[in-house]
């Protein structure tokens, strides 16, 4: 990133967004993939150490964090000021072997998104007893993020009863709930794959990749969320903790309709 570039992204946007953002009244959400030991790569691979920081600001902030199964209250919908909402995407073993029970001990609640197929099957993957002990300790959530991990943007030989019916029957045959949140893999989505979703009617909350202002469509809410990188400054996590950045694609995608 050259020097402009970087000042436009660290201080320009986020006081911009600082200044608007009671515009969005939905809680703010950041997201994670894997969690590492040693080198992280971008936002798929968190290193522990930095991820230990960032939880422990949190902690200390006294910021409250939310299990997707409380996100049905509004009020913790929209929890704007003082909450967070902390999601994983894919399932990621990591996500129990090396922060349930640190998130535990800080008192934090965490959420993860399922790459369905993968679950019990691929080792770099959580299985289902690691997923029903997490549920049921409570501080964990669960979502849907399609069956085979499919790119969504096209919905071009897309099975949609295997990707988001299916992939919800066997989170509940495992978990004995419905799930009602929904991440779009690769960040990859439409206004058509948005349509197909809420048509369905399975899920109440889809969740993209993008800086946007959360809305509310028919009812769904669809969540903008924050990607934490692999060596964030604690100055832009903090921005990204309160939604700083959510403005960004509104700047500069002021006519997007999804
Ligand atoms: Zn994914």
């Amino acid at each position: 990133m050259n020097f402009l570039k970087k000042i436009i992204y660290c201080n320009v946007i986020p006081a911009i967004g600082a200044c608007l953002r009671g515009k969005n009244k939905f809680i703010n959400v950041i997201y994670y993939h894997d969690i590492v030991d040693g080198e992280g790569m971008s936002f798929m691979k968190t290193p522990i150490e930095l991820y230990k920081q960032q939880m422990e600001f949190i902690a200390r902030k006294g910021l409250k964090t939310y299990t997707f199964d409380e996100l049905t209250h509004p009020k913790c919908q929209q929890q704007r000021k003082g909450g967070i909402l902390i999601t994983f995407d894919d399932g990621w073993e990591s996500n129990y072997s090396m922060i349930f029970n640190f998130m535990k001990s800080l008192g934090l609640k965490y959420n993860i998104f399922l790459a369905v197929e993968k679950i019990g099957v691929d080792p770099d993957y959580l299985t289902w007893e690691q997923v029903r002990e997490m549920h049921q300790s409570g501080i964990v959530g669960f979502g849907a993020h399609t069956f085979t991990h499919c790119n969504m943007e096209s919905l071009d030989g897309i099975d949609l009863d295997q990707e988001i019916h299916h992939a919800n029957d066997i989170i509940k045959e495992n978990l004995g709930i419905e799930a009602k949140d929904f991440c779009f893999p690769y960040g990859a989505y439409s206004s058509a794959s948005i349509d197909s979703i809420i048509a369905e009617n399975v899920y109440d909350r889809i969740y993209t990749s993008d800086l946007d202002y959360t809305a509310d469509r028919d009812g769904v809410i669809i969540f903008g969320r924050n990607g934490i990188s692999c060596n964030e400054s604690m100055a832009v996590f903090k921005h990204k903790l309160n939604g700083n950045y959510n403005v960004f694609n509104t700047l500069t995608h002021p006519c997007r309709n999804h």
